[in-house]
C-alpha cells in the first residue's frame, strides 16, 4: 500500500492505493475538482510521484 498527501499547502486531503498509477489518477482528479487545476501538467505528475510514500507501519 502507498500513501499520498495533497501537495497544496493547507489541504488535508490524502489517499492510499496499491499502486502509484492509481494514486496519480486520484490526485489528478482531486486537483481538478478541489483546486481548479483544469490541466494536470507532466511536471505536476512528477511532483505527485515524488510525494508518494509507504506508510511507516508497513515497512
Ligand atoms: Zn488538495
Amino acid at each position: 500500500m502507498k500513501q499520498y498527501e495533497c501537495l497544496v499547502p493547507g489541504c488535508e486531503w490524502h489517499t492510499e492505493a496499491k499502486d502509484e498509477a492509481e494514486i496519480v489518477r486520484r490526485a489528478a482528479e482531486h486537483l481538478r475538482e478541489v483546486h481548479d487545476e483544469a490541466v494536470v501538467r507532466p511536471e505536476m505528475v512528477e511532483r505527485i510521484k515524488q510525494r508518494i510514500h509507504q506508510p511507516a507501519a508497513a515497512q
